[in-house]
């Protein structure tokens, strides 16, 4: 498995560089921007830690341009607590998710579980509900002749809702299953990626609804 940190708090990547060794990774180190998108460019990474502030070129645009270049490496954002509105416009443009520093080397490597663990569903079975078909293979929702390409967590989300298509899943499930955590201040990413998903839902012109069961969680609705 390998992973490339791209940090220019040097005493910070080379901390999480070896502790990501010490834990069986191959890991790369990237100080700037530049050096970061050109290693990752390769598409060699199964996971990219990529800090935001970054010399010569920001995080935000090595991700926008790795995703317009149709690298689809699972990007884990590394914010600052005041950067708040990246962190949105990062998901935004194509991350996966985001970690705040300081975090603990435990959280990180949960996330990194996470996001790097296979997914173990029949390839030739795509779940559907109502009008709305979930593409295993493109990572897409379709309905009718339209199509939407989904993120990585809107995908993983989606495919939730559909496996218990009528039922509620809970904020709670999402976030041990996709976050690999069991802390409630991952629910607010729960929030931000069921309203990327109604967005897309509401781009296909589906009746497919995703009803918030406040305070539990969130189920398909409008099948007909
Ligand atoms: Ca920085």
């Amino acid at each position: 498995m390998n992973i490339l940190v791209v940090e220019d708090e040097i005493g910070l990547a080379e901390a999480v560089g070896a502790i990501l060794r010490g834990e069986g990774y191959q890991v790369d180190l990237a100080h700037d921007g530049e050096v970061g998108l050109q290693y990752a460019l390769t598409g060699d990474y199964d996971c990219i830690l990529l800090d935001i502030m970054l010399p010569k070129m920001n995080g935000l645009d090595v991700l926008s341009y790795l995703r317009v270049k149709e690298i689809e490496t699972p990007v884990v954002l590394l914010t600052a607590r005041s950067e708040t509105e990246d962190k949105i416009k990062g998901l935004d443009c194509g991350a996966d998710d985001y970690l705040t520093k300081p975090f603990s080397m435990g959280e990180l490597l949960a996330r990194i579980r996470a996001m790097t663990r296979r997914k173990t569903v029949a390839p030739d079975i795509n779940p559907h509900y109502g009008d709305v078909t979930l593409d295993l293979k493109k990572g897409e929702i379709t309905c009718g002749v339209s199509s939407v390409a989904l993120g990585r967590k809107e995908f993983q989300m989606m495919e939730m809702l559909l496996s218990q298509a009528g039922q509620i899943v809970t904020k709670e499930q999402f976030v041990t299953k996709i976050w690999g955590s069991n802390d409630e201040s991952e629910y607010n990413n729960v929030e931000v990626y069921i309203s990327f998903l109604r967005k897309k839902l509401s781009t296909l012109h589906s009746s497919v609804q995703i009803k918030t069961r406040r305070g539990i969680g969130y189920c398909l609705d409008g099948a007909k």
